[in-house]
């Protein structure tokens, strides 16, 4: 599991948050227009066709602004450039032009830090001053990202402390790529190769419900997956939901990546006390909605996340129960147990580790993989589904009232 909580981050900057205005499901917020306080426009988060036109717009002629939105794709993606006058094939001349009307932004890194794990966490700014963070979690094969799609979340899963975070805000797909390009830089991992890479893999599983940004998330996944760029390959990407069935269908289509789903609990009244969004997309809609995401076969199974709470989710009957379901719908699937990784105010406790190894034990015996994640980077508060800076001290009685409010908004 990648991200943290509690780190000692400063708190989110007092800086006018945008508020998601209406109901959340979807989540309606409007894109926001990639334009900075000097009037220059950033690039990075542009499709091909909106690379393009911004460069139509700004009074090329259409076949210049095909070769050079070609060129500067090239340079920014599979270069890592950010500086137009390193780009040696576009001519002299423009530099200045490219200059004085456009950047390739990168998210302010607000603190840096290393786990004795060699875990790394990034605490991120947004322009507008809201923070987010991103997690690298190297192993011996492999080396994950785990990136964020929105700052905070409106859903209020009670175990997860980046549901209690009152402002929530869409990332746009700028600053979603933008972490992968971070981290990228960090790791000196420029120009984009094939071979020899340490972030090799990317999940969605930072602050935010990603199918509630879905555009942004598709776009920013997009480039992250383009062949002349970072070229990250559609199987090493995995995209974890808490149920949004709407949109799982089109997550499948549109984006294609590996789905892995936060399921948690095997009753409707424990998950409807846990993942609220329960009283919304039932468990047997979610199965369903499983089983029909295209692509998902025993080579490309599905994830499906199970958090560890103590007396709340971890009985053998529970884990009889889960292997049921996941027959029931003929799905082939994984299964992650999570230790929980408590926070100051929450209510639940982790299971214990023969609690768990027990309950992995029966899920095993059912023909469904269970293996037990280890929980990386605890000395930096390194957690997924939990990056959260918690300078901001909330009493329990708060998290209530916003836990309230959420609910009452799904209706
Ligand atoms: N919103 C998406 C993705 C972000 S959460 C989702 O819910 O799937 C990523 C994962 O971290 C989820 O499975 C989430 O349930 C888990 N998580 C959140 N808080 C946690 C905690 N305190 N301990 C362990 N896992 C947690
Ligand atoms: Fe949001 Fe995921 Fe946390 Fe639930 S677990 S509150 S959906 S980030």
């Amino acid at each position: 599991m990648c991200a943290g909580m509690n780190a000692p981050f400063p708190s989110p900057s007092a800086a006018a948050p945008m508020q998601i205005p209406g109901g959340i499901d979807p989540v309606p917020v409007p894109r926001n227009a990639p334009v900075r306080e000097d009037g220059r426009i950033d690039l990075l988060g542009l499709t091909r066709d909106q690379l393009r036109e911004t460069l139509l717009a700004a009074g090329l002629e259409p076949k210049q602004a095909k070769l050079r939105a070609k060129q500067l794709w090239h340079w920014i993606y599979n270069r890592g450039t950010t500086d137009f006058t390193a780009m040696t094939d576009i001519a002299k001349a423009m530099h200045p032009w490219l200059v004085e009307r456009f950047v390739v932004g990168r998210p302010e890194v607000v603190e840096a830090q290393v786990s004795n794990d060699g875990t790394r966490k990034w605490l991120l700014r947004s322009a507008d001053g809201q923070d987010y963070e991103m997690v690298f979690i190297p192993d011996a094969d492999r080396g994950t990202l785990c990136v964020s799609s929105q700052v905070g979340c409106t859903l209020n899963c009670r175990f997860c402390h980046t549901g209690t975070m009152k402002l929530v805000r869409n990332l746009t797909a700028g600053e979603i790529v933008g972490q992968v390009m971070l981290a990228r830089d960090a790791l000196g991992e420029w120009p984009s190769t094939p071979e020899g890479r340490m972030l090799t893999n990317i999940v969605m599983m930072g602050m935010g419900e990603p199918l509630y940004n879905f555009d942004n998330v598709r776009d920013a996944l997009k480039l992250v997956m383009d062949g002349d760029g970072l070229a990250l390959s559609k199987r090493r990407i995995t995209l974890s939901t808490s149920g949004v069935v709407p949109m799982m269908a089109r997550a499948g289509a549109e984006i294609g990546v590996n789905l892995a789903v936060s399921l948690h609990a095997v009753t409707k009244d424990v998950r409807d006390e846990i993942v609220p969004l329960n009283k919304k997309y039932g468990i047997e809609d979610l199965l369903q909605a499983c089983a029909d995401y295209p692509g998902a076969n025993n080579a490309r199974r599905i994830t499906f996340e199970y958090v560890m709470l103590k007396d709340k989710n971890d009985s053998d009957e529970d884990a009889r129960e889960l292997v049921r379901l996941i027959r029931k719908y003929q799905l082939p699937a994984k299964v992650n147990l999570i230790p929980f990784n408590p926070w100051p105010g929450v209510a639940y406790e982790c299971s214990t580790p023969e609690r768990i190894a027990r309950f992995s034990d029966i899920v095993f015996k059912g023909g469904i993989s269970a293996p037990v994640r280890t929980p990386r980077g605890r000395d930096i508060m390194a957690a997924c589904g939990q990056l959260k800076s918690a300078s901001e001290k909330v009493s329990r009685a708060e998290l209530d009232r916003r836990a309230a409010e959420k609910e009452a908004a799904l209706g």
